[in-house]
């Protein structure tokens, strides 16, 4: 005899489009695929509705595939009318317990682990809007974990979540670290690349690096001066402004 899936089953895509037309912005899980591929391919579809009917006029539904015990799981969500809808991020950063590996020890202590912001058991979206910090006491110290709340009603337990950072690594973590904004140079000679770039920048709001970098050499003829920055630039992959650039270049003159 043949098995039949539950999921499919329990779910059609008909029935997923409603049930999210119900309540917008809300993901809804469509469908459960045995192939990475499958599901993907299907999340591709979906916005666009091609060849997925349920989900027509196009645009109105977004999608994501996202790992699943039995396979890989296909959720959707309404986003027709009017006014934005929350992200669902790839990641969530949070607190977790780590009581130790080794059989003799039993301390606590606090990890902050990144894992996917989608449910193990089932793909939907987990609690990410939900992470608030718990205090607790053990053995006379305080700690401070996070807690959250699936919507899918799943319970996440911090040995999971810890081994699940392990086994997991994520390519991108889920907050970038925002370069810091560059301290302020004290009157720094107008006539230098450095006084050059931030006279220039203060006419000239959200100047980039490369915008500087320009204007040194085009317009000043600095052009070692621009490759430094354009070199700078390369390392920072294209995030650089034009006050950071001029204080990039009043270091490296006093070096
Ligand atoms: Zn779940």
């Amino acid at each position: 005899m043949k098995s039949r899936s539950v999921y499919r089953a329990q779910y059609d895509h008909q029935a997923a489009a409603a049930k999210a037309r119900a309540r917008r912005g809300v993901w809804v899980a469509a469908a459960l695929y045995p192939a990475r591929e499958s599901a993907k391919g299907a999340a591709l579809r979906v916005p666009s509705a091609t060849g997925m009917p349920a989900y027509a006029p196009a645009g109105e539904f977004e999608a994501y595939a996202a790992r699943h015990p039995e396979g890989w799981s296909l959720w959707v969500r309404s986003v027709a009318g009017e006014g934005p809808v929350p992200d669902l991020p790839e990641t969530m950063t949070v607190r977790v317990t780590s009581r130790g590996d080794g059989p003799g020890y039993s301390g606590v202590g606090i990890v902050t682990v990144t894992v996917e912001a989608r449910c193990p058991m089932c793909g939907g979206p987990r609690g990410w809007d939900t992470v608030k910090p718990n205090r607790f006491a053990e053995d006379g110290e305080w700690y401070t974990a996070d807690t959250w709340e699936n919507p899918c009603g799943h319970l996440d337990l911090y040995p999971a979540v810890l081994q699940e950072s392990r086994l997991r690594p994520l390519p991108r973590p889920a907050t970038r670290e925002l370069p810091k904004p560059p301290p302020e140079i004290e009157a720094p000679d107008p006539s230098s690349p450095a006084g050059i770039i931030l006279a220039a920048a203060q006419g000239w709001r959200g100047m980039h690096a490369a915008q500087a970098a320009r204007l040194l050499d085009e317009v000043h003829g600095l052009t070692v001066e621009a490759e430094r920055i354009r070199a700078e630039l390369r390392v920072r992959k294209g995030h650089m402004s034009a006050k950071a650039a001029a204080y990039l270049l009043h270091c490296w003159g006093d070096s």
